[in-house]
């Protein structure tokens, strides 16, 4: 990906996600061309005029938009948003068949009109999706990746944080493993200004016990059931934590962030792809960093690593 120029950013899928993504990119002024794929002709047109129409109060740029796979022409990055959502009652798994079939039919098409691109992939299940892209395209694993835990250690940290009374931002605090229900909070190696958690003990910004620590675990996992329950889909957080990930790639700022990423002997893990903090610039994702953990949070990674596996298998890649 060239750091010369502007970049252009290619989304697929302008539904919930999809759109909101672009919004949050064309605000914070991460590309010089966002370019919007769907198979709904009328929405994408529609997304693209809106986002158009804002134009005048964000950085110069502009927003595309076609039922055309052409439109992602040249593209830098996509990012893949299509695909079946999760409804009220169901799990990140339970689309597994019906996404890695759109991926199978759409990224040999992406592949030919955006060869040098990133793939940067948010449909559900990430992570299983993530590998299934990676074997579909052949490329170098550095360049297909999945949005993973951004968003759930988002949740993580912004609990943690209401919590002791702090800055969200002063708090450093990963989810690692799958981006679902087996997801791993990693409280050894959590740090609130370089204070690990485990000694954090300031007059008047609470102090966590065992019980409020099993609360926010539980408050992060549940936090995608319960928006959907509320409104049918999440986006507001997903389209920050993407645009995040993106002005790290496009910037080249070789950011710490827990992208889904194939394992090549992590502990022992190896042919997965889940979650760990990982340096992310603009040639993509590098191996995860060598975060301490517990033994507990080790077993908890590999089950994660082992329910992820055993989807991937059973779709056949
Ligand atoms: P949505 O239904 O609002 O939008 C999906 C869009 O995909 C629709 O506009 C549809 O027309 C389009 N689409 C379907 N098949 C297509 C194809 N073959 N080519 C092009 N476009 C196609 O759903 P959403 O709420 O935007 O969610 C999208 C995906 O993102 C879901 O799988 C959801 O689970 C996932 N998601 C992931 C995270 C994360 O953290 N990784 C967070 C939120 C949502």
């Amino acid at each position: 990906m060239s750091v010369e120029r502007p970049a252009k950013i290619g989304i697929i899928g302008a539904g919930a996600v999809g759109a909101t993504i672009a919004y949050a990119a064309m605000i914070r002024g991460v590309a010089r061309q966002i370019c919007l794929f769907d198979i709904a002709k009328t929405k994408v047109h529609a997304e693209v005029l809106d986002l158009n129409h804002g134009m005048l109060f964000v950085p110069p740029g502009v927003v595309v938009g076609s039922d055309d796979v052409e439109v992602l022409r040249g593209c830098d990055v996509v990012v893949m948003t299509a695909g079946a959502k999760q409804k009220a009652g169901e799990t990140r798994m339970d689309l597994a068949v019906a996404n890695a079939g759109i991926c199978a039919k759409l990224l040999p098409k992406v592949m030919e009109v955006a060869p040098d691109a990133l793939l940067l992939m948010v449909t559900n299940p990430v992570d299983v999706i993530t590998q299934v892209a990676i074997r579909l395209t052949g490329l170098p694993w550095q360049r297909v990746f999945g949005s993973g835990t951004v968003l759930d250690s988002s949740r993580f940290r912004f609990l943690v944080a209401r919590h002791c009374g702090v800055a969200v931002q002063n708090v450093h605090a990963y989810i690692a493993g799958e981006h679902g229900d087996s997801e791993i909070p990693l409280w050894s190696s959590a740090t609130i200004g370089s204070i690990p958690l485990s000694q954090w003990a300031v007059a008047g910004h609470g102090r966590l016990t065992q019980v409020d620590k099993d609360q926010i675990v539980h408050q992060v996992k549940d936090a995608a059931y319960q928006v959907i329950q509320g409104k049918g889909a999440t986006n507001y957080a997903i389209g920050l934590a993407v645009t995040n990930i993106l002005e790290a790639l496009v910037h080249d700022e070789e950011r710490v962030l827990p992208l889904s990423g194939l394992l090549h002997g992590f502990r022992g893990l190896g042919d997965v792809c889940l979650s760990l903090p990982r340096i992310v610039g603009r040639r993509g994702i590098e191996a995860p960093l060598p975060i301490p953990m517990t033994v507990d949070e080790e077993a908890g990674l590999q089950e994660s690593a082992d329910r992820i596996r055993a989807v991937v298998r059973g779709l056949g890649y």
